[in-house]
């Protein structure tokens, strides 16, 4: 919802419909609906308004207007964050959301270095559609991938499918356009890979939640394609079986992805989705490992004992992929899910699993839980559905269990509004001190993005 704007609240917004143009301020209910309720259904909260800038100026003479009127700014990409980052808090001051989905447009490709300069508000998908159409391929890869922005991305330092081989969000990128809280514009996008001049802006921003500047353009290295990749959809009756073919695999080829989901996911696809699974038995764990360069017919280490399909051809593969790539869309249909997305050592992964599945299991106020997620980063996603939104009981107890096996509370989601509390889990006081050090120096009012990352003060 829109609040109600005060007299300041109204100069204020007369001075944004002179940046922007008048049908960029949106306010009212209707028109500010999709931006003030998270994916998750599990966040909400009323904006003074929703601002569309077009422009790196129009960015930062809004910012500017809203720093001089004390006014907090959100900012919002594709507003497919799954940790409450990306909308306003239910309670304290209401915000302006600046959107940044009108700084869309993605440079020529440029040939001899393989690199690309996108705006902040280009979907993933454009930019991967832009990669490959000049022969490249962008090396980030996610299932919202026709939603999410570049700048999103790059503020949360997302992860996806393709770390393995490619690396996060952060190895991507190699140069950044932003504007801070007060309209100040840093401009730093020659892609030089060697400049050594100081500190790394896109590096800094990487993971910043949106809490030290508004991204707007970002310049992005591009991989060279595989000519051929194998996808194997495997039944393993354990987590230790799914992480051994994972290593064999990864000796033999060049392993582009390793994926998990479980029973109960594979269920859900069925049930949710009317899409049963392709393989012969029900398995306790199904892993998919895709790999290129393989040395034989599919360079994946399998054998007549395994319950497996193949696939070669990408219409065969994106039917394979559906099982892991749709898994939050199907716990999503079955209710409101709480979603952690942690990270755990390999070599503690098994026992870790074990021990979430008892906690899960004996809590009372779970009705069903799951577990998927990327097993060649130890990125586990763990949903479950019973609690109600606001019931973080659960979920802090799934931190501490992480926290004791030295793991991380957030492998790719980030912090949001959702961890704000547990993030001495993972990090040393003396580590947030020094972030809060950096955002109390590029944003001394504290006006951008309220709430995430640190608690509001
Ligand atoms: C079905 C589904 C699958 C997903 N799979 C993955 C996955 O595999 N891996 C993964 O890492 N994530 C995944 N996500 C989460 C989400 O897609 C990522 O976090 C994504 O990076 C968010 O991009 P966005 O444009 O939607 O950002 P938003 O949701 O709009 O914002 C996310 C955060 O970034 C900030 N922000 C956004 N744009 C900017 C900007 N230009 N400048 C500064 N701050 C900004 C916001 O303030 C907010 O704090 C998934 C989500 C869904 C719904």
């Amino acid at each position: 919802m829109s609040t109600t704007p005060t007299p300041a609240a109204s100069v204020l917004l007369e001075s944004l419909r002179g940046i922007v143009g008048p049908t960029h301020v949106l306010v009212g209910d209707d028109l500010v609906a999709p931006y003030v309720t998270d994916w998750t259904r599990r966040y909400s909260g009323p904006c003074v308004a929703v601002v569309r800038p077009a422009s790196t100026l129009e960015v930062s003479s809004v910012l500017a207007a809203c720093s001089a009127a004390g006014q907090p700014v959100l900012v919002q990409g594709g507003n497919t964050g799954l940790v409450g980052g990306s909308v306003p808090a239910s309670s304290g001051k209401a915000p302006v959301i600046l959107s940044t989905r009108r700084l869309s447009s993605i440079g020529a490709v440029d040939q001899l270095t393989g690199q690309v300069t996108a705006g902040a508000g280009a979907l993933l998908s454009a930019v991967q559609d832009a990669a490959s159409a000049a022969g490249w391929v962008y090396g980030v890869d996610l299932a919202a991938r026709d939603s999410a922005t570049i700048g999103g991305t790059v503020a949360t330092n997302a992860g996806g499918v393709n770390v393995i081989a490619y690396g996060m969000t952060r190895a991507q990128v190699v140069g950044i356009e932003a504007v801070l809280a007060d309209g100040t514009v840093i401009l730093h996008l020659n892609g030089l890979l060697k400049d050594n001049t100081g500190f790394d802006f896109g590096s800094l921003l990487c993971g910043s939640e949106g809490t030290l500047g508004v991204i707007t353009a970002v310049r992005l290295r591009l991989h060279h394609p595989h000519a051929r990749t194998s996808l194997a959809m495997v039944g393993c009756a354990t987590y230790g079986d799914a992480l051994a073919l994972m290593s064999a695999s990864a000796r033999r080829s060049l392993l582009i992805a390793a994926e998990m989901v479980d029973a109960i996911g594979i269920e859900l696809m069925d049930s949710v989705l009317g899409i049963p699974s392709p393989l012969a038995s029900s398995w306790p764990v199904v892993a998919f490992i895709e790999v290129a360069d393989g040395g034989d017919a599919s360079g994946l280490p399998l054998n007549d004992s395994h319950d497996a399909v193949v696939a070669f051809d990408a219409g065969e593969q994106a039917r394979l992929w559906q099982f892991r790539e749709r898994q939050t869309e199907v716990y999503g249909a079955k209710g409101i899910c709480h979603k952690l997305d942690v990270s755990v050592p390999l070599s503690r992964m098994e026992e870790v699993l074990a021990d979430l599945g008892s906690l899960l299991r004996d809590a009372p106020t779970v009705e069903f839980y799951g577990l998927f997620g990327h097993i060649a980063d130890g990125n586990i996603h763990v949903e479950f559905i019973g609690p109600a939104a606001d019931d973080v009981e659960v979920d802090h107890q799934v931190l501490e269990v992480i926290s004791r096996y030295s793991g991380s509370i957030s492998a790719e989601h980030g912090v949001g509004r959702m961890k704000v509390d547990s993030l001495h889990l993972t990090r040393s006081a003396a580590e947030i001190a020094a972030m809060k050090a950096i955002k109390d120096a590029l944003d001394p009012a504290g006006l951008l993005n309220q709430g995430i990352l640190f608690p509001t003060a």
